[in-house]
């Protein structure tokens, strides 16, 4: 390395040596003199994030605001547009001023979308900048967001902090749905959508968003903002509401009921033709509402089918066991699995007090929710929320599974091994009484054809069965395995097995803060006390902070 000794201050204030900058200034160097780009020696100090020059500058009287370099910025502009949050922070607390424009008319909250800084963003919004305060066109920041960013974050970040959907710009009267359409941004367009962005508000030129998407030739912004108008304009009508809701639901009806009683006596036709009529229903939430469904199918066939053939002592185990299987499934759905709310003045005031210890980081704050994260808890991108010791967002349940409603969860895992066991062994029961089936003479194909004759609707009670029992019982396996032998959620195992892999002397995943020994971890978890033989231990996972603000296993959102 150079002799930082013969370096000039320019160069000796970008790499922050901070003796050598003394040593000019005291010599007679002019902090305020720019150097011939127009740039100040601030200005070096800021976009290099160093922090101690500033703080020298300052105190030999540069001025903080002060406008320079190719698009006449100050200090701050450079310091956002690199990302350093430590060196906004400073020279805000100098009295840099925010609302201060550079050439291309962008104040500091604008620029801190434009480069995408969420944390510098999260901080002036805190510090009280408007969220929908204009640039010198006009532009408020997230019509900025829609025009110039490809992908979601920034302008989802802008709605959750309650920037306008409606806002204009001064020039062409936008709104940041005009721009997002102009700029092709389909992600932009579609979370302003679902912010309720109108579809019919008209620009200088008296066009719509609609409109624009012809001009665009963009053919899934036409058909995206056309679907959303049509769906408004039914769902205006409280009257057509209703009848749309039951006009789907009543021809579906009628067209099983056909295919049901039709004729033919392949079975196949008809499942195939019941498939295609129920299937497109079924599309959205698949895998919550087929369980849900299975549910239904089992218990009623479970009920009906068997009633005459059980014992009744069994009859009734099955069905306090089916019953118990609805009762835990609808607690999992229906428990509030830990979310971790606060109300806007919390959400600044957590973005101000971790910015200013220098915590403002992905692991402690939320940027989505403006949170400060408990110890365990995660954001989940499906509820769009963070969840105090979330495990994961469950596909069968369609909710997230988390302090709160884990137990239940496990239970209904349990109940629903239980009853597919039960069935399984009424389905074998009932086909040795009531079908002639041979399998050493008939053969495997021999035996399935059999079973199919013999009753093929409890032939498809049998498969969905035999495909819920399996991954219940994989899912409860796993389940129990981390609870009482790691004392880990699905998260932290997933997290720590992927920090293992790139160390070269692997821990146990055993050794971990959280493991209390197998009883008193599946005693904890399911809150035992057994007449006052167990003390498990109650933790609010929703209030517990770490302390000093250090994670314990890292960054989680890798997962
Ligand atoms: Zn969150
Ligand atoms: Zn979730």
């Amino acid at each position: 390395m150079d002799d930082s000794s013969s370096w000039d201050i320019v160069k000796a204030s970008q790499f922050g040596i901070l003796e050598r900058c003394k040593e000019l200034v005291e010599a007679g160097y002019d902090v305020r003199q720019p150097d011939k780009e127009n740039v100040t020696l601030l200005h070096w100090a800021a976009i290099n994030n160093r922090l101690e020059l500033v703080k020298y500058y300052i105190s030999k009287g540069a001025i903080v605001d002060q406008l320079g370099g190719d698009l006449n910025s100050t200090p701050l502009h450079w310091a956002i547009r690199q990302g350093h949050l430590p060196m906004v922070i400073q020279l805000m607390r100098y009295g840099a001023d925010p609302s201060v424009a550079d050439g291309e008319g962008y104040r500091a909250l604008h620029l801190a979308i434009l480069f995408q800084h969420m944390a510098i963003a999260a901080y002036l919004i805190a510090k009280g900048q408007e969220v929908d305060g204009p640039d010198c066109n006009g532009q408020t920041p997230l019509m900025l967001a829609a025009q110039k960013i490809i992908g979601p974050e920034p302008t989802n970040f802008l709605i959750k902090n309650n920037a306008s959907v409606s806002a204009v710009d001064k020039v062409n009267r936008n709104t940041p749905l005009h721009c997002a359409v102009l700029a092709g941004n389909v992600d932009a367009a579609h979370i302003l959508l679902e912010a309720g962005a109108s579809v019919e508000a008209e620009n200088i030129n008296g066009h719509t968003p609609i409109d624009l998407a012809h001009q665009v030739h963009s053919p899934l912004l036409m058909h995206m903002l056309n679907q959303v108008k049509r769906e408004r304009l039914r769902s205006n009508s409280r009257c057509l509401r209703v009848v749309n809701r039951y006009r789907v639901r009543l021809s579906q009806i009628t067209r099983v009921g056909a295919i049901v009683d039709m004729n033919s006596e392949s079975w196949l036709l008809k499942g195939i033709l019941l498939a295609c009529v129920i299937g497109p229903d079924f599309q959205s939430n698949l895998q919550a509402s087929s369980l849900m469904a299975s549910i239904f199918w089992i218990f009623s066939e479970g009920v009906c089918f068997f009633s005459s053939f059980f014992f009744s002592f069994l009859q009734v185990l099955f069905t306090l066991n089916a019953t118990a299987l609805l009762y835990y499934y609808l607690r999992t759905c229906r428990t509030d699995p830990g979310f971790i709310r606060a109300t806007e003045e919390e959400k600044k005031m957590n973005v101000l007090v971790l910015a200013e210890a220098g915590c403002l980081d992905p692991r402690i704050l939320c940027t989505s929710c403006m949170i400060k994260k408990p110890m365990r808890a995660n954001h989940c991108f499906s509820c769009d929320a963070c969840v105090a010791k979330q495990d994961h967002h469950s596909i069968w349940t369609n909710s997230c599974i988390g302090a709160r409603n884990h137990h239940y969860f496990i239970l209904f895992l349990f109940s629903l091994v239980l009853t597919g066991a039960w069935m399984l062994y009424g389905c074998v029961m009932y086909w040795s009484a009531h079908c002639m089936l041979r399998y050493e003479e008939q053969g495997l194909w021999g035996t399935f054809s059999g079973l199919v004759g013999c009753s093929p609707w409890l032939l498809c009670i049998f498969i969905l069965v035999v495909y819920h029992t399996s991954w219940s019982t994989l899912t409860l396996l796993l389940q129990l395995y981390q609870i009482a032998f790691l004392g880990l959620t699905t998260v932290e195992r997933t997290n720590l097995t992927h920090r293992q892999r790139k160390l070269r002397q692997p821990v146990s995943l055993r050794q971990n803060p959280f493991n209390l020994g197998v009883v008193r971890n599946l005693v904890s978890f399911f809150q035992l006390r057994c007449c006052g033989l167990f003390k498990p231990v109650i933790i609010d996972w929703t209030q517990q902070f770490q302390p000093g603000h250090q994670h314990v296993f890292g960054h989680t959102d890798m997962v």
